[in-house]
């Protein structure tokens, strides 16, 4: 294919805020990667698939050369302020609707802010265990910590276009498939009420201060199976993360009965991350009508090798079960880059296929629309029609 593809404007349909502060080099460097430690000795996070990424794709937005050193990226982006680099890299990813998973701590761009500065529309996607744990933090009786929160992700349906779950960072996906009981859902909402108060009087803190993550994975999937019942779509993390997550069990194939049981309902379930899991991921998408995969952080983070893992994704999930997304979080950088990961990928893999005489351009060229952008309207019930781009 001689010509590029055209694309419309993206739908990100998994990202988060960006920083609004000048940051420190270290600072900067600790959001290349999803470790929450330091580089090894006498290494850095610049020197990584999406170091060079960003290294390669960044540095012309800020009159710079593409590969400068780390250093000269940063004095530069300091010198310009964070404000007009975020502004700049933003209107030139091409994002026209913004998703954004607000349950992430920190002074990061609200979904308004994040769609101003790129020129776009954001939507609100609420995530679940943030949620419950600012409900229970408000409750003086834990035994109705169930119908609070059933209330509490009712009431943020009407607002948000979905929600998502870290379930995998917490108890793992290896949970019990089936909805608990109410005396199930009061007997775990209690003891980790209970849990937490003891921890608070070992601590000499107030309990209504500090409400401990919520892992109990009764309580989990409750909250799981009161998202399901909103008939809004439902993003659950797989696939690789930070630290804190136990690999093995976020293997989307651990999810297979859930599946299965959820479906009654006509809950959208959306697969998020994925790698190194994404044939598996690809695989439900395959076999149950309403599951669907993201291809964002498996793209980011995979640089130049992105290609080959779009490829995998492509070989079983159907064309109109693939969601693009960045999963940009912190800085503006992982959204130019995640976006322009992206299109070269899908760019250079369809235009092979092309070539070769195994796909025709026009159904290429339909493809390419559905998985930048239209199956995240078609799943999101976001309508017909493009975002204005600045
Ligand atoms: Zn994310």
């Amino acid at each position: 294919m001689a010509e590029p593809l055209p694309l419309p404007a993206l739908v990100d349909q998994h990202c988060h805020g960006v920083l609004r502060d000048d940051l420190s080099d270290e600072r900067f460097e600790s959001l290349l990667t999803e470790s929450d430690a330091p580089a090894a000795p006498g290494t850095g996070f610049f020197d990584t698939q999406l170091g060079f990424a960003v290294r390669r794709w960044c540095p012309p937005l800020l009159g710079l050369y593409p590969h400068c050193s780390p250093g000269r990226y940063l004095a530069r982006r300091r010198e310009l302020g964070a404000g007009e680099v975020n502004r700049r890299l933003l209107r030139a990813a091409g994002i026209g609707v913004f998703l954004v998973d607000t349950g992430l701590p920190g002074e990061l761009t609200t979904p308004w802010e994040l769609a101003t500065a790129a020129g776009g529309t954001g939507h609100e996607i609420v995530r679940l265990e943030r949620l419950a744990e600012d409900v229970a933090g408000r409750l003086s009786d834990p035994g109705s910590f169930g119908t609070a929160v059933r209330r509490a992700v009712d009431e943020a349906a009407r607002t948000a276009v979905g929600f998502k779950s870290i379930a995998a960072y917490r108890c793992g996906l290896d949970l019990d498939p089936t909805p608990p009981t109410e005396a199930e859902v009061r007997a775990a909402a209690v003891r980790w009420s209970d849990s937490q108060n003891s921890q608070n009087s070992r601590d000499g803190q107030d309990s209504r201060d500090t409400v401990r993550r919520l892992t109990d994975p009764v309580l989990v999937r409750h909250l799981l199976w009161c998202a399901a019942r909103t008939g809004l779509p439902l993003q659950l993390h797989t696939g690789f993360g930070d630290p804190d997550l136990t690999l093995h069990r976020s293997d989307p194939l651990l999810l297979t009965d859930f599946v299965r049981a959820v479906r009654p309902t006509g809950c959208t379930l959306v697969l998020l991350h994925c790698y190194p899991y994404h044939r598996g991921a690809a695989y439900l998408a395959h076999a149950f009508p309403h599951v669907y995969a993201d291809v964002g952080l498996s793209l980011g983070y995979t640089g130049v090798r992105a290609q080959a893992v779009l490829a995998e994704f492509l070989e079983l999930a159907p064309f109109g079960k693939l969601l693009f997304s960045t999963d940009a979080h912190g800085l503006a950088e992982l959204y130019l880059v995640g976006v322009r990961l992206f299109r070269r990928a899908l760019g250079a893999l369809l235009s092979r296929w092309v070539a070769q005489g195994d796909w025709s351009r026009r159904d290429a060229e339909r493809v390419a629309v559905l998985i930048a952008a239209d199956n995240a309207r078609r799943v999101y019930g976001l309508g017909p029609g493009s975002a204005a781009i600045g």
